[in-house]
Formats: C-alpha cells, structure tokens, sequence
C-alpha cells in the first residue's frame, strides 16, 4: 500500500496547528489565521524534524539556534497589526519561517541574522520558495539595519536584555515594534509605539521564552 501523500498529512497538520494551538489559544486575525495555515512549516527545518513540524514545539535549526513554536510566531505577527502596506525590519531571520510569515502579511521585509550559516541557509531557502519581497543580510541586528532609514513595523526573535536604542531610532512615527525583553532564560513580550508625535508609548503583552539577542546592544557571547 502507498503511504498517504505528504501534502495531505501536512494539510491535515496545518488545519489542527491553526486550530488548537492558535484559534483555541486566542489567535483571532483572520489573515495570520490564514497564512499560517497555508505556509508549510516543514520546508523549514531539516529533514528528520519535518514530521514534528507542525507539533506545540520549538524546533533545533542548528548552530544552538532554535524555530519558535507556531503560537509565538503567530502572536507576535498578530501582535504587529499588519495590513499589508508596511515595510518591516526583522532581527533573527534564523530559519526564515517567521520572515516569510511575514513576507505574506507586509509589502516588504527586511531580515537580518547574526550566524552566517543561518543567514545563508535562509536566504537560499527564501529565494528557492519564490519570496520577492524579503532583503536578506547577515550580521549584527542589535545595531539596527546598517542603512540609515525608518521602518514601519519592527520585531525582534531573539530575547534581549533591553530593546537597543539603535532599533528604536529606526521606528517611524505611527510605527510598532514587537520585542522579548527579559534575562537569558526568559522574557516578556512588549510592544512600543512610536506615536506621531515622536513619543514612545510601552504595553506589555505575556510571557515568552527566546534565544538571547547576541550583540553590541545585545547580550554578550559569552555571558552567564
Ligand atoms: N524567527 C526565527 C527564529 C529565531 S531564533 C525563525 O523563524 O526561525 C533567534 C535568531 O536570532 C537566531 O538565529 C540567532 O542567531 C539570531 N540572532 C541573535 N542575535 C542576533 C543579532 N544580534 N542580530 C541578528 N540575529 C541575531
């Protein structure tokens, strides 16, 4: 007997992930609902991890680097209030699944990763999958991106001790930055507005567990 298709396993997957861990968990945006839905998940780690894809997990994508688990990255896209006209600035593109969640949701992102085998690997996967509208780099985020200019939205996947001040100079007026802030081990998910004013306003949203942010704004490499 053939083995029932992988395209079928993974739809049937994706329709439970969407449902049990995102809409029963509160996820309520109809266009993450539907992205997160329809973007497979399993191109996106190696291999050998594909069948835990879709599972209540984070996932290993090496270097000590891990994929955050479906509901984080849902929140936190829910969390930017997208309409589809912003351009975004994305620190810890790492596997690329959160970019190119977002890629469905924006006109552009901008990613940047700080292992050059993340990054690589990423911008390879990105550009094989037909992802136009995503500008990879490689290095340190906690600077910002290295070109003076403003961003409408801007997230952080990577805990960070403090959000850096080079990330928020680089928010514009009206704009969100969704960031974990926290110790090594763990963090809470903020979200500042940047108001038309200039001002910066700070909201703070639930409990959340990242890689740290490694970086001259960062923490640093070797830190307890
Ligand atoms: N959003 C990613 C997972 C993020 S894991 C995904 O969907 O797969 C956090 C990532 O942030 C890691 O890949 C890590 O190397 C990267 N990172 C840590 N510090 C960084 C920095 N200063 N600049 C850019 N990337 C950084």
């Amino acid at each position: 007997m053939k083995p029932p298709e992988h395209g079928m396993v993974s739809s049937r997957a994706r329709d439970r992930m969407v449902r049990e861990q995102l809409q029963d968990q509160g996820i309520d945006d109809l266009r993450v609902l539907a992205v997160m839905r329809e973007t497979l998940r399993h191109l996106f780690v190696e291999e050998a991890l594909a069948s835990r894809a879709y599972g209540d997990e984070n996932l290993p994508i090496g270097d000590g680097q891990t994929l955050s688990q479906p509901y984080t990255v849902a929140r936190m896209s829910q969390a930017l209030r997208l309409s589809g006209r912003e351009e975004i600035l994305e620190i810890g593109t790492g596997s690329g699944y959160q970019t190119a969640i977002l890629a469905k949701l924006c006109h552009k992102v901008y990613t940047i990763e700080r292992l050059p085998t993340l990054a690589d690997t990423a911008r390879k996967r990105l550009r094989r999958l037909g992802f136009h509208n995503v500008v990879c780099r490689q290095g340190d985020g906690s600077l910002g991106w290295p070109e003076e200019r403003l961003f409408e939205r801007i997230i952080i996947t990577a805990g960070t001790p403090i959000t850096p001040e080079s990330l928020l100079r680089q928010l514009a007026p009206n704009g969100l930055l969704v960031a974990p802030e926290g110790s090594r081990s763990a963090q809470t998910l903020v979200r500042i507005a940047r108001l038309a004013d200039g001002a910066i306003q700070r909201e703070t949203l639930e409990p959340c567990c990242f890689v740290p942010l490694v970086g001259a704004q960062g923490w640093q490499e070797a830190s307890p």
